[in-house]
């Protein structure tokens, strides 16, 4: 339970869900852990629940991935608080699905101000730091979407396959600072957003049944099962694992169809 000791990490959109497991995990692990959340109150109260549960110190701040000055400040903020940042999970993410003909230009600059835009403000937050210190490990939440096209969910994974050439690029060219960029492919994971997504449809309980139906193993993911990656990837167990990204569907993407 000490595989993240005397680590410093910043978690994106941590007050639930994926964020807030990977938050979780890590204070398990003996990170430090600050919550960069939109939503302080959710932040606030993961942070607390979190230290309670492990006794790890933890920070939330208020943040908005969209704008580059909050991220900056966010991280400034665990710097003060804790000192330099060692580990930072882009995770903070919006589903925007829509018609491509139909969308409106908000839904597009929403979509990737969240999904992609933010991801890069953080990784803009912390590299400076990290490249001087040589050392850091940036893990970016993509998606399975980043490979695979479901209709009807557009431009979501526009910006996930963004997510992935980001993580490519940044990793390639941070490498011989010894900074580390990985992204994790989720498939579906039982979070709010995914509740969310049954509950836009017109039978919810159809949806949810449909869902639970199409992966290998029946079932769909626990945020703890991304977490437990984000944990091994912001660890020095993986010191050699750089540009790439593990995906964690039950292999729902390997299947071609039954
Ligand atoms: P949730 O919606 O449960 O949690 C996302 C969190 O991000 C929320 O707390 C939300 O805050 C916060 N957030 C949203 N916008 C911003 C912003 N601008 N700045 C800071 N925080 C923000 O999502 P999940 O936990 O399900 O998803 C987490 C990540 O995993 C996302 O990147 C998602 O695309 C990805 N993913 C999820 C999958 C799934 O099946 N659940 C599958 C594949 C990928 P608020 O509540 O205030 O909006």
């Amino acid at each position: 339970m000490n595989r993240l000791t005397g680590k410093v990490a910043v978690v994106t959109g941590a007050g639930r869900g994926i964020g807030a497991a990977i938050a979780r995990a890590f204070a398990a692990e003996g990170a430090a852990v600050v919550l960069a959340e939109l939503d302080i109150e959710t932040a606030q109260a993961s942070a607390r629940e979190i230290a309670g549960q492990t006794g790890a110190k933890t920070l939330a701040v208020r943040t908005d991935v969209t704008q580059s000055a909050s991220v900056q400040a966010a991280v400034s903020e665990a710097q003060q608080a804790f000192g330099p940042v060692d580990v930072l999970v882009n995770n903070a993410g919006i589903n925007v699905f829509a018609d491509p003909l139909t969308m409106t230009d908000d839904d597009w600059r929403r979509c990737f101000a969240v999904d992609l835009d933010g991801v890069w403000n953080g990784c803009r937050a912390v590299l400076p730091g990290m490249v001087e210190r040589r050392a850091g490990s940036i893990i970016n939440i993509a998606s399975t979407h980043a490979f695979q096209i479901i209709p009807g969910c557009f431009p979501y994974p526009v910006a996930k396959h963004g997510v992935i050439g980001l993580t490519r690029a940044l990793g390639i060219e941070y490498a011989p600072k010894n900074v580390r960029v990985n992204a994790i492919a989720p498939g579906y994971i039982e979070t709010q957003l995914t509740h969310d997504w049954w509950n836009a449809q017109p039978d919810p309980q159809a949806a949810r049944r449909a869902t639970l139906e199409l992966p290998p193993m029946k079932r769909i993911g626990k945020p703890e099962e991304v977490a437990m990656t984000a944990v091994f990837l912001a660890s020095d167990e993986a010191p050699f694992i750089n540009a790439s990204c593990i995906t964690i569907d039950g292999g729902r993407t390997a299947l071609h169809h039954e």
